[in-house]
């Protein structure tokens, strides 16, 4: 298994608890070698329904946050325009610290830690091929790509590769937000809080002990921070001019921000125009952006000491490829989409199916049939989900911020 993610661990875990060996190769030298992101809502059906394979359900619960469900908009001016919070008995979607998943998923087992594949060559004499970055090679029975949005195992199976949407977020957080902001932890609640304005939009997270994530997220060409003022406009134009979704811009990474969440700062940029490792720079540039918003709101952005980049890439929302025996793929590596809260959860669930398929079958041909069929069941769960999910950025980040509301109130209901 390739990749220890939300997605890779659950599939091991599993595998594990049925006593059936498994390799986990990782390209981060330790579990805490970078930061581990933000926090997730596990929903019961997928990512909750996945930890109760892995036997992991009332550590999960023990460990996650109920209270996290809660929901605020607010109006650009600081008008508190719906404010959810779940029932005290409410467990749909608790939220969990992703270190506190991967800690939790990790458990006992083994890590192959430092060990990043760069490629997998199917079909040879003695099974599948994995090479190594320090140029070490090794041959396995299967082999499972969830190595994420930039997957080195997706090549053997599928020629697709992510594509801007179109949509950028800029991350930074705030710490200990109850003693150092209390107007600010008030004004984001227990859970998240969002203020959607014309193309951009402002989102709070809390994370537990007092960590708020906040991300600034706007339309605008990936290239955005090379003229800042041409590209984000100040009066309502931003993104006018964004990426078309249609591929070219793959590949460029601008800025750290590729693994669409996973990693942690801005690199130093050497554009003429604004330097993305200056982080007074930047807060100035999404002080601009956001200019005329309410001052409680803003002061979301004045706070932190670091931004991450983070331009959101989709793979194609119909993603398959031709069977071929020995490698799959799941989670992000095969099916790249909008973080809407979705993507770890399926990852998760499709981990914990592939596990239960693995230790089913009892033949090598019966293994082979049993990952086609698991194939075909992830295709048409994740695309529905791509789709969904590609509409719901599309109202998120939107020319009329009504539309985010709307999305809401469906969702909400
Ligand atoms: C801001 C944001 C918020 C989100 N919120 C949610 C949410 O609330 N709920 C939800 O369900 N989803 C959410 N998502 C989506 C979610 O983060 C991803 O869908 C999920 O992390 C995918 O899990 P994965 O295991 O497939 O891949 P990843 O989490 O990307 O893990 C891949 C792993 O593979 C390793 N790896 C990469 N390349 C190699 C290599 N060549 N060799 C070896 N190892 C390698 C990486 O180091 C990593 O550990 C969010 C995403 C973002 C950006």
């Amino acid at each position: 298994m390739v990749g220890g993610g939300p997605a890779g661990l659950t599939f091991a875990r599993v595998l594990h608890r049925h006593d059936h060996p498994v390799t986990i190769l990782e390209r981060d030298s330790a579990p805490d070698a970078r930061p581990p992101g933000g926090t997730l809502d596990l929903h019961d059906q997928l990512g909750q329904l996945a930890l109760d394979k892995a036997g992991l359900l009332a550590e999960y619960h023990a460990l996650s946050r109920p209270e996290g469900q809660a929901m605020r908009i607010l109006d650009t001016d600081g008008t508190v325009l719906r404010d959810w919070r779940p029932r005290p008995d409410e467990r749909a979607n608790p939220e969990i610290d992703r270190g506190q998943l991967r800690d939790l998923l990790l458990g006992p087992m083994d890590v192959q830690w430092g060990r990043g594949v760069t490629e997998v060559v199917p079909g040879t004499r003695d099974g599948v091929l994995v090479r190594f970055a320090d140029g070490r090679e090794e041959t396995f029975d299967l082999v499972v790509g969830a190595d994420g949005a930039w997957s080195r195992v997706r090549p053997a199976l599928s020629s697709a590769t992510p594509h801007y949407t179109g949509v950028t977020y800029v991350e930074t957080s705030l710490d200990d937000v109850d003693t150092r902001h209390p107007d600010l932890a008030r004004l984001i609640g227990d859970g998240s809080m969002a203020v959607y304005g014309v193309n951009r939009a402002l989102v709070a997270q809390r994370n537990s002990g007092g960590h708020v994530k906040v991300y600034a997220q706007f339309r605008a060409p990936l290239d955005w921070h090379t003229n800042p003022d041409r590209h984000l406009g100040l009066n309502g134009r931003a993104g006018q001019d964004a990426g078309t979704g249609t591929g070219r811009d793959v590949g460029t990474g601008v800025g750290t921000g590729r693994d669409t969440g996973m990693d942690d700062s801005m690199d130093a940029s050497t554009d003429a125009g604004l330097d993305l490792g200056d982080v007074e720079a930047v807060r100035s540039s999404l002080l601009a952006l956001f200019d005329g918003w309410a001052a409680p709101v803003l002061d979301l952005l004045c706070h932190g000491t670091a931004f991450a980049h983070r331009p959101l890439y989709v793979l194609p929302a119909s993603h398959t490829w031709t069977h071929v025996p020995g490698v799959t793929l799941l989670g992000d590596a095969a099916h790249l989409m909008p973080p809407l809260g979705v993507g770890a959860n399926l990852g998760m669930l499709e981990g914990a199916e592939l596990a239960e398929s693995v230790v089913a079958a009892s033949s090598p041909g019966d293994l082979d049939k049993a990952v086609h069929a698991f194939e075909e069941q992830m295709w048409a769960r994740a695309s529905n989900r791509a789709k969904f999910t590609m509409a719901g950025l599309d109202r998120l980040v939107s020319p009329d911020p009504a539309q985010a509301i709307a999305l809401f109130d469906e969702v909400q209901s």
